[in-house]
């Protein structure tokens, strides 16, 4: 839609607003990116909120966020809608992932054919189901997974249920998911998925039966030797063992034990891996050991912040802490939190859990704004919640020698180069967060040879193979003289070049 034309609706909408829902004004249109016809930013009661063009409906009185507020619905019903800024910044992601291909495939002069392969995703699954909720009303939702490529192995990639989830993000966590396989040297390929919502909208028995009919509408499109699942934001082991037992339905009796790794990520007791619901914050921390072992840095008594306390953020902040490093700074979807003096990362996890998933209100800390959060002391930062939150602006004012990226896509283009100019090191989101698809990859292997592996082994091969992938990683950066994101990069699609040529383009 014209920008002129979006302008009109929007002026037209807000005006209708006006007078029954209290909209004030009008602050700005944000085309954020080609794929989105875009948002909107209002202010309401004095609250700042987004609303979608063409989707304005069932508005809180609170706020205007009330479809798509990513946060968590307080008692009392009034909703937040403090991270405005941070949905108002979402950028094209699938534009930043091929601007990243194209930079990586010019300095080793990739074929061009393969990278227009490489450019492209293979499959885009769209599904619309109906659940009947707990009040008897029906309403039909939207999924989406995306296949990137299968070139390796089996597709493989997260699930994600997310208010702010569509095709353009699905595509580019699908694309690093490739990336992430090759890398690591593991026999899959990239896909992901996701689902439009807020959960925190739904009860946990409605969470089970848009997850079972979601699983359903997929049917094929994912299978055990085809495309596996795995936890995502919003997404955990439970989710995973309801997608297990409907699609163990789906299949003939016989076959219904041949496809526990139809996902990973599942509960120990459903097939899951020990060490997996740990893995992506173990590697993170494998990682972090190494790049300070290979700089010769002391992480005794090193001070490090972690954004997003979920499940990436919590674990590596908790492991972390045998390495005598001190949690300083938190900040998740309810807010940002500070302790000079330090946070313990297992008393913060035992306080989100009795409080509703958020670090809001965390008595042993003192709350700061976004702006402090990002300058506060430190010497390592985990991003380990959404993408696109290391922008130009917030990357100046980060104080950190590292930035170990949990997240994916947490860094912007703009971000990463104040990074590079500002000489911070990166690891990589598609080599610092492989740990889940690496144990993923684990679990999956048990299921098929009715294994069952101790802890010990789990954590020995995530470190072998992590390790191997953060080497390769580095040895290419010095060969080219490029940036860790560029080597690993290269490392990736160079492999997957390898495989195209030797296998030829059918027919
Ligand atoms: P999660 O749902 O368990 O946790 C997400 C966290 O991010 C929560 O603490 C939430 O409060 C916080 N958050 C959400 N919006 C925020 C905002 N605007 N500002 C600050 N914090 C915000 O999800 P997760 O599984 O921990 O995933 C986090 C990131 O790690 C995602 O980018 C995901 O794709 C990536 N990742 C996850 C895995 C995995 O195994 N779960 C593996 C690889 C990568």
């Amino acid at each position: 839609m014209a920008l002129k034309l979006q302008l009109f609706i929007l002026r037209k909408e807000a005006k209708m607003k006006d007078s029954d829902s209290k909209v004030i004004k009008v602050e700005r249109i944000t085309p954020v990116s080609r794929s989105r016809e875009w948002k909107t930013l209002y202010f309401e009661h004095g609250r700042p909120g987004l609303e979608r063009i063409g989707e304005l409906k069932g508005l809180c009185k609170h706020c205007v966020l009330r479809e798509t507020c990513a946060l968590p619905k307080p008692a009392g019903g009034v909703w937040h809608c403090k991270d405005y800024k941070t949905l108002a910044k979402k950028s094209s992601l699938y534009e930043n992932v091929i601007q990243q291909l194209e930079k990586a495939a010019n300095i080793v002069h990739s074929d061009r054919d393969i990278c227009q392969i490489l450019a492209a995703t293979m499959n885009e699954i769209i599904v619309h189901f109906p659940v009947k909720l707990d009040d008897g009303q029906v309403k039909v939702f939207t999924g989406y997974r995306v296949q990137h490529n299968n070139a390796l192995g089996p597709y493989k990639g997260g699930l994600r249920f997310h208010p702010l989830v569509d095709i353009d993000e699905v595509r580019a966590l699908a694309t690093w998911m490739t990336w992430k396989s090759a890398i690591t040297h593991i026999p899959f390929g990239g896909a992901k998925g996701g689902l439009q919502i807020n959960p925190a909208d739904y009860t946990s028995e409605e969470i089970e039966k848009i997850t079972r009919r979601f699983t359903f509408a997929l049917g094929n499109n994912i299978g055990p030797e085809y495309d596996i699942p795995a936890p995502d934001v919003n997404t955990n082991p439970q989710i995973m063992a309801w997608i297990l037992d409907t699609y163990m339905t789906t299949v003939a009796p016989n076959e219904r034990n041949r496809c526990l790794h139809v996902v990973t990520g599942k509960p120990i007791e459903s097939g899951g891996s020990q060490g997996r619901n740990k893995a992506t914050g173990q590697g993170i921390v494998f990682l972090i050991e190494k790049w300070a072992n290979d700089n010769g840095f002391n992480l005794k008594g090193a001070k490090y912040m972690v954004q997003g306390f979920g499940n990436v953020g919590s674990w590596a902040a908790r492991l972390m802490k045998k390495n005598g490093s001190k949690l300083i700074a938190v900040e998740d979807v309810s807010g940002a939190i500070h302790n000079s003096a330090g946070i313990d990362p297992d008393d913060l996890s035992d306080y989100v859990k009795n409080h509703g998933g958020v670090v809001l209100d965390y008595p042993k800390a003192q709350p700061i704004d976004k702006e402090a959060f990002f300058s506060a002391k430190a010497d390592i930062f985990i991003p380990a919640a959404l993408e696109n939150q290391i922008t130009a602006e917030t990357a100046r004012l980060l104080k950190v020698k590292l930035v170990a990226e949990g997240a994916n896509g947490p860094t912007d283009p703009d971000g990463d180069k104040v990074l590079q100019n500002r000489g911070i090191d990166v690891i990589p989101d598609i080599l610092c967060n492989s740990g889940g698809v690496i144990v993923s990859y684990f679990e999956w292997l048990q299921n098929k040879r009715s294994e069952f592996w101790e802890m010990d082994e789990v954590d020995r091969k995530l470190h072998k193979m992590i390790i191997d992938a953060y080497e390769r990683v580095r040895e290419t950066a010095r060969k080219y003289k490029v940036d860790w994101r560029t080597a690993a990069q290269i490392v990736a699609i160079s492999k997957l070049e390898n495989v195209y040529h030797e296998r030829g383009i059918f027919p």
